[in-house]
Formats: structure tokens, sequence, C-alpha cells
């Protein structure tokens, strides 16, 4: 892969790309099969993706005609890269054996290795024979929406296919790699004003908010909606308060620490909860929510912003989910797209239906959504949340840090790139939207 590198950073054409020849391997970042079991009977927090994310050659696989292969100049870590590094809920290679009995494409996807990543940046450097739109030396972004549109369901809304998936977590040959193969339909233009990395680290994050806060398959914000974001310095949650900034919303931000207060403060958003601050205990055991807590959270929220939230953006779950439901506005709306702390969710019934409340579930974004969440970032109104950057031999520290909630935004992560800061095309226009909004989340990071 380095001679694809030498002519991608030497700015060859897309001829001279496709000229290069393919090597038999590339170097990837993987779980192993054989090791599905080596956190048994630990804790979740236990659980170290340092003892199970390896960095190694893996073999080049076969191209279907509608697939492109591309050399990843840049990648970044998601919560499911320690899903998939914990093994939880689920080993991955389930996935994958499911995948592999839908087709003959389908089977080089069931391996003993799963090479992971949902994120990526780079350059095509060669596309499948029905390929239409995409060309050797296109500079893109990968959308991890994997659904073939063989599937009537899908035609409405591609996240309604009975196979969709989200490439590298349960698909293989994922982003956190030297090359990836990608179907043509997850392919956007890269924002050209970005370097590898900062374009690197939006796809997922920046997609699934904004199904979940604009799109109207989501809560389909509007202009005065009081917002409520959890984890709003987060990887979703940096590109939440953003939207809700931009659509005329007032975001109220939930954080755990002064710093990430502070950095919300600087994203525009005033009304900041700093949870660890508050020392909030929704649950008082394991089985037990206690009203009177979330009564002190729905006043802190009133407290900073003056009224109700008309949309409380959900992922936390199990920790959280019971007093989102109760502090949501009446007639309000809970929308989720995850449980990190724990799926099995409770929330007092009474609340929802007495106050006309509802929950709406949300799943990354459809290529459209997706679309359409880039072009925001092509045009400068949304910001990459890039906080930290690993070399992928380090994928495992890096995946350490989200696991351990130790970082804020974006963690990139350079496969073929080099160094930092490479890969602008536009700085004139990077100058217009402004160095220091687009590098907020890395200087305060540093
Ligand atoms: P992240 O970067 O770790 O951010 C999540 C934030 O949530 C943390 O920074 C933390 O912020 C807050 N948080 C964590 N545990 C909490 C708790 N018990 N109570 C309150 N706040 C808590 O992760 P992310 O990328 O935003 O992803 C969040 C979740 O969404 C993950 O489970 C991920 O798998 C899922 N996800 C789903 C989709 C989808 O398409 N369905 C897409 C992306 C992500 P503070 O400590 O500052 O409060």
């Amino acid at each position: 892969m380095e001679a694809f590198r030498d002519a991608i950073l030497a700015g060859a054409p897309g001829e001279e790309l496709a000229r290069i020849p393919l090597p038999e391997s590339y170097r990837a970042a993987f779980v192993r099969k054989d090791e599905a079991g080596l956190f048994s009977g630990l804790s979740s927090r236990e659980k170290d993706p340092r003892a199970s994310l390896h960095v190694d050659q893996v073999a080049v696989p076969e191209l279907a005609p509608d697939e492109c292969y591309v050399a990843v100049m840049a990648s970044s870590i998601n919560f499911n890269t320690v899903w998939s590094a914990i093994f939880e809920p689920l080993p991955t290679f389930g996935f994958l054996e499911r995948l592999g009995r839908e087709s003959e494409w389908g089977m080089r996807h069931d391996l003993p290795y799963h090479v992971i990543g949902s994120d990526a940046c780079g350059v095509v450097i060669r596309a499948g024979s029905a390929v239409r739109d995409w060309r050797p030396g296109d500079r893109v972004v990968v959308h991890c929406n994997y659904v073939d549109g063989q599937d009537p369901r899908s035609h409405d809304d591609a996240m309604m296919g009975a196979n969709q998936r989200i490439w590298g977590f349960e698909t293989n040959f994922g982003g956190l790699a030297d090359l990836s193969v990608v179907r043509a339909n997850q392919l956007l233009a890269k924002p050209e004003h970005l370097s590898w990395e900062e374009a690197a680290v939006n796809a997922l994050c920046n997609s699934t908010s904004y199904r979940m806060l604009v799109s109207r398959n989501g809560a389909a914000m509007k202009q005065g909606d009081v917002v409520l974001i959890w984890g709003a310095t987060g990887g979703l949650g940096g590109y939440a308060v953003q939207y809700v900034l931009n659509g005329g919303g007032m975001p109220v931000g939930v954080v755990s620490s002064a710093s990430k207060a502070k950095l919300l403060e600087a994203l525009g958003c005033e009304a900041v909860i700093d949870r660890s601050e508050k020392g909030y205990r929704f649950w008082t055991d394991g089985h037990t929510q206690d009203e009177a807590e979330w009564r002190r959270f729905g006043k802190d929220i009133r407290e900073v912003i003056g009224e109700d939230p008309d949309i409380v953006f959900e992922h936390p779950g199990r920790q959280t989910m019971g007093a989102s439901v109760f502090v949501a506005k009446r007639g309000g709306v809970v929308v989720t797209c995850a449980a990190t702390s724990g799926y099995m969710v409770e929330y007092d019934n009474r609340h929802l239906w007495m106050k006309l409340k509802s929950i709406k579930s949300s799943h990354f974004a459809n290529y459209r959504e997706a679309f359409e969440a880039n072009r925001l970032i092509r045009l400068g109104k949304i910001q990459p949340t890039l906080s930290a950057l690993y070399p992928l031999e380090e994928v495992g520290e890096a995946a350490a840090q989200v696991h351990y909630n130790l970082h804020e935004g974006k963690i990139g992560v350079l496969c073929l790139a080099p160094a930092e800061g490479l890969g602008v095309a536009d700085p004139q226009f990077r100058a217009k939207v402004g160095e220091d909004r687009i590098t907020m989340f890395r200087r305060l990071d540093s």
C-alpha cells in the first residue's frame, strides 16, 4: 500500500493509481474469532481493547462489481469499535457468519478475523464493473450504511432494509486499515477544506446526529426547540449541539467535567449541566429509581434554559432513560439511538402517556441523510470534532480512551497518512470557515 500512499501524496491522477498493482495483503486492525472468549467472566470495565485489538497484515479480498477499494488515509474510533473489541453485547463474528450465508460475495466476510472500523477517508484506487459514479483518484469519505437496494422495504428509507448492516461492525473489511472494501453507495465526496483525519472522523456520528435531530425520520427539530443533549461533547453530542444551534434550537448540554463544560461554552452552548458536579443518583440501587432525583434534574434544566425540553437526545440508556422520559416537555420526544450503560431500560410509563410524550428510535442514517450531513460539513456549517489522533499501530490505546470515557468529541486514527494536517486541497475555503472553528476540539484537548 506504500506505493499508493506515495502516489496519493504526490497528487498522482486516477489513471496512475489504477495502474499500481494491488498488494496481496494489507495492514489492518482486527479482532480474532479464537479470542472471542478472552474476557469471559470480566466486567465491562475490565475488558481492555488493548488486549483484543491486533494490527497485522491480512489478505486483500476480491472486489464485487458494486464495490470499490479505498486506500484509507485516516479513520476514527467509534463506540462500536469498543463494542467489537470487548465482544459486547455479542462477539461480532455472528454477524459475519450471517452475512456469509447471504450470498457468494457475502461469504468473503466470514473469516476467523474481523477487520473493524466504521469511518474512513481516503482515495478510490479501483472501482468494480458495476460502479457508475466513482473512479480511481476520487477523494472520498465513507459512511457506514451497508445496504444493497434489493429489498423493496429499503426503498423508502434504506435503514428499513432487512439486510441493512453497519460496515466495519456487522461486515468485514472496515476502515481501521490501510485499505478498505466498500459499496459504491457508501461513498461521499471528501470535504476538501479538511485534512484526511479531520474528514475521517465525521460520517458515523455526524450522520447519526443528523437523522436523530434534523431528519423527518428523527425528531425533526424546529426553531426554538429546547434540546437536552446527553454527552454533549462526546462523539454524537458534539455534532448534536452544532445541529441544534444551526437550526435555531436551544441546546442544554450535559457533560461530566468542568473542562467539558468549558468546551461546550466555546461551541456556543450556553446552557450547561455538569452531571458530576450535580451528583445525580437516578438509581438508588440496581433496581430502584428515585423520582426526586429526576425532579431535581428537571429543576436544574429549567434553571439554565427556562423550560422543559421539547427533545431529549438520548443514548446512555439504562442510567438516564427514566430521567429523560420524566424531564421531556408535555408532548415532547425522547429520540434514542443507543444504550451505552445498559439496554434494559426502565421509565415510568405514567409520565409518558399522561403527558403525551413519545420515544422515537433512530439508527445511523440512510444514504440521503449521510449525504446531507456530509454536505453541511463541506459547506463549513458543521465542524469536525477531532480531539486526538493515534497511529493505526496504537488503535487499542485509542479505543481504550473511548471505552473509559477519557476523550472528547472524536479520536482520529492515521492509516496511510504519514502525518497530521495533510490532504487539505482547498486552503482558501478553510481560511474562510476559520482555523479556530475547525480545530476547536483538537486545541482544547492539547
Ligand atoms: P462517546 O464519544 O463515548 O460519547 C458519549 C458520551 O455520553 C460520553 O462522552 C459521556 O459524556 C456520556 N455518557 C456516557 N455514559 C453516561 C452515563 N451513564 N450517563 C450520562 N452520560 C453518559 O460515544 P458516542 O460516539 O457519542 O456514542 C454514544 C453511544 O451511541 C454508544 O453506545 C454508541 O455505540 C451509540 N451510537 C449509536 C449509533 C447508531 O447508529 N445507533 C451511532 C453512533 C453511536 P459525559 O461523561 O461528559 O457526560
